[in-house]
């Protein structure tokens, strides 16, 4: 799974060299744009909310519980082994961890929630960790050694629940079918 680091500040671009999700609403605003050190997508809001694009299938649940993370897990353990290529949209932590093993790639900006209630920054200033890119790295480091052991169990007990998902939106799903990398 590809995991795009998910973040409000279009200026780590230019100091951060893993793969960023840049929201757009923030790069909007500048005239210019930092050199890019890594990898990085343009977070459009097309899967906010608003229409999606007409290639993609677009599948929109809340997680907020943990009953739905497994739902997912088994809706998206489904659609993968029917051969689609995967991308969670601004995946929570949980979902991560269970079913990361089935996605192509992913974005999350959950760090930034957690980071909030981390007081104060351990690297500097800051009051909080929800704008340190330091935090943001070691969650994103966490979140992939968790994703490298998924919870295979939980789907055994899960198949066949997938279709009675919340459509309360937060957790979107899409499967990109063919295209390039
Ligand atoms: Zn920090």
């Amino acid at each position: 799974m590809r995991f795009w680091l998910g973040t409000h500040l279009p200026h780590w671009l230019s100091h951060v060299d893993t793969p960023l999700f840049v929201s757009r609403t923030r790069l909007q605003h500048r005239t210019t744009l930092p050199r890019a050190r890594g990898p990085w997508a343009l977070d459009s809001g097309a899967f906010s909310g608003r229409a999606p694009a007409p290639h993609r299938h677009q599948l929109p649940a809340t997680a907020g519980r943990r009953q739905a993370t497994r739902q997912i897990a088994a809706l998206v353990a489904d659609l993968a082994a029917g051969g689609l290529r995967l991308h969670g949209f601004g995946v929570k932590t949980a979902g991560l961890a269970i079913y990361a093993a089935y996605l192509h790639s992913a974005d999350s900006l959950a760090w930034s929630l957690r980071g909030r209630r981390v007081r104060p920054c351990a690297h500097g200033p800051a009051r909080s960790e929800a704008n340190c890119p330091q935090f943001a790295l070691a969650w994103r480091a966490r979140v992939l050694a968790a994703a490298a052991h998924p919870q295979l169990d939980l789907l055994a007990e899960t198949r066949g629940a997938a279709a009675d998902i919340d459509q309360h939106g937060g957790h979107q799903i899409a499967a990109v079918v063919g295209g390039a990398a």
